[in-house]
């Protein structure tokens, strides 16, 4: 754990955040500022800074957090009309918070372009 990463601080319990789902390897909570009716942060409780740091050896982890997405998106009830996954990496990227996190976005038409 970091302990100036906010999202770690999430996982131990130390900052609050609308969880939706937890198990022994990952987080789901809802994004503080959704950009969607449903934006739910998934993340690995191990501290990861961004998919720029997955190790060859976290290949499981990786293909498990896609895998939890598409069954939350089930769970949001937006399976059906369908929804958006995104991560970013790196500043160019837009990414704001230094631990891998995969958005969930739905519950409206997603914008054809991408960024
Ligand atoms: P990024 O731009 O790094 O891919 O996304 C970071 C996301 O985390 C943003 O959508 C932002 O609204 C969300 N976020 C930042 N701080 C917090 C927080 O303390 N709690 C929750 N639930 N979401 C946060
Ligand atoms: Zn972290």
């Amino acid at each position: 754990m970091s302990e100036e990463c906010i999202f770690c601080r999430i996982v131990a319990g130390e900052l609050p955040a609308d969880i939706v789902y937890k198990d022994e390897d990952f987080l789901a909570f809802r994004d503080i500022m959704p950009k969607a009716p449903t934006h739910v942060l998934i993340i690995p409780k191990a501290h990861t800074a961004s998919v720029g740091e997955l190790t060859d050896g976290q290949q499981e982890l990786a293909g498990r957090l896609i895998i939890l997405a598409k069954n939350l998106a089930k769970k949001e009830g937006i399976a059906g009309k369908g929804y958006r996954l995104v991560i970013n990496c790196g500043p160019e990227g837009g990414q704001v918070v230094p631990h891998l996190h995969l958005h969930l976005l739905g519950g409206r038409q997603m914008d054809a372009r991408l960024g």
